[in-house]
């Protein structure tokens, strides 16, 4: 079921220059495991018995300060045991069984380590085939889809990069070529990915309409400050009709909203730019999420060990409510009133310079 494509050699961007490959042994000896292994030849081989227990690498807080070195030299390969389509709401339908989780690039906010622990270097999983044939079968399962919601009013919308960049998974291997294939024969269904790096080997893989692409945009001033090691928010604004033309619908996130002196004219530039450089091909089937920064308190207290700049624009208690989560972390959270204001503001910039652009939902 894999496809041939090939993605760009890894050794070319700073982002990857693996020098571990920590490797479940039958993850190694599987085609992608050999995929992946050929892309980092130099990397050295250490065999672990599990992915998830990696003592060197998660939970490990001395990692705060080889932060990024780790996420840039270190990349674990595993085999996906438990598969399963988790129902979603605001975004998409369902969240996809992950291809991966964890990231090469460092956002300040990112959610991902919350759950992985510390330096958080991307884990592939190698059965792609097996999460290939899983969601098939899921898809064929939900039959036609009779009501519209804000995910789509017509296909069921799979979130396949919920726990990782699926524009930088594509350097490590074959796994979102292949899904992005497999997507083109489900007429019931559309894959959807948010991304903040632009990999222009995406633009050769003929989507045919079946994956979406939400690229993450926010002010250039809070992306030098938050959005570590992504690609420029003009990079990614320059993207937007090159992806329409291959062959992907393509949205926008704008997120995250942080609230700071002089938010709204900078999002007014933003929307401004993005009314400005790109054409009617995309406008007219462009459509936005607008997500509120959100915040954790354990979060915060690992940023300041190695970005502590960054706190000064997301730690904001006076403007913060806590929130327990279900997996015990206190969140933080702009005051609901705070909020609203913020989602309103945005609302009516994007009126003001991007009247054209649906908002799919705003939280
Ligand atoms: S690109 Fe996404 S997954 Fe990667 S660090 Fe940023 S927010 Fe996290």
């Amino acid at each position: 079921m894999t496809t041939s494509v090939t993605a760009p050699a890894p050794a070319a961007t700073p982002l990857l220059q693996v020098r571990r490959l920590w490797a479940e042994p039958e993850a190694l000896a599987s085609a992608r495991g050999q995929q992946i292994r050929a892309r980092f030849p130099a990397a050295e081989i250490v065999e672990v018995p599990s992915h998830w227990q990696i003592e060197e690498l998660y939970g490990n807080a001395g990692n705060v300060d080889r932060w990024v070195r780790v996420k840039t030299e270190d990349l674990v390969m595993g085999v996906k045991k438990s598969l399963s389509a988790r129902p979603n709401s605001r975004s998409s339908d369902w969240i996809a069984p992950s291809l991966s989780n964890g990231c090469a690039m460092a956002c300040a906010y990112c959610y991902v380590p919350r759950r992985k622990g510390y330096a958080n270097p991307i884990t592939v999983f190698t059965n792609i085939d097996k999460i290939i044939g899983y969601l098939g079968r899921h898809v064929r399962r939900q039959g036609d889809k009779v009501e519209p919601n804000q995910c789509d009013p017509l296909a069921w919308v799979y979130d396949i990069g919920e726990n990782s960049d699926c524009s930088v998974d594509a350097l490590v291997s074959d796994n979102v070529a292949d899904l992005v294939t497999a997507f083109r024969d489900w007429p019931t269904a559309k894959a959807s990915f948010a991304t903040k790096y632009v990999n222009r080997q995406l633009l050769e893989l003929d989507p045919r309409g079946r994956t979406r692409v939400r690229f993450s945009l926010m002010p250039e001033a809070d992306a030098k400050m938050l959005d570590i090691r992504t690609s420029p928010i003009r990079d990614r604004i320059a993207a937007i009709d090159d992806f329409v033309a291959a062959g992907y619908e393509v949205h926008v996130n704008l997120s995250p909203v942080v609230l700071r002196d002089g938010w709204e004219q900078a999002w007014a530039e933003l929307l401004q730019q993005l009314d400005d450089a790109t054409g009617d091909a995309f406008k007219a089937q462009a459509a936005a999420e607008i997500i509120l920064m959100t915040h954790n308190r354990q979060l915060h207290e690992v940023n300041l060990g190695w970005h502590p700049k960054a706190e000064d624009l997301l730690w904001r208690p006076e403007l913060q409510q806590p929130k327990l989560s279900q997996n015990g972390q206190w969140n933080v959270r702009y005051r609901n009133n705070v909020k609203a204001q913020g989602v309103a503001r945005i609302q009516e910039l994007i009126g003001e310079h991007a009247p054209w652009l649906r908002v799919r939902y705003a939280f």
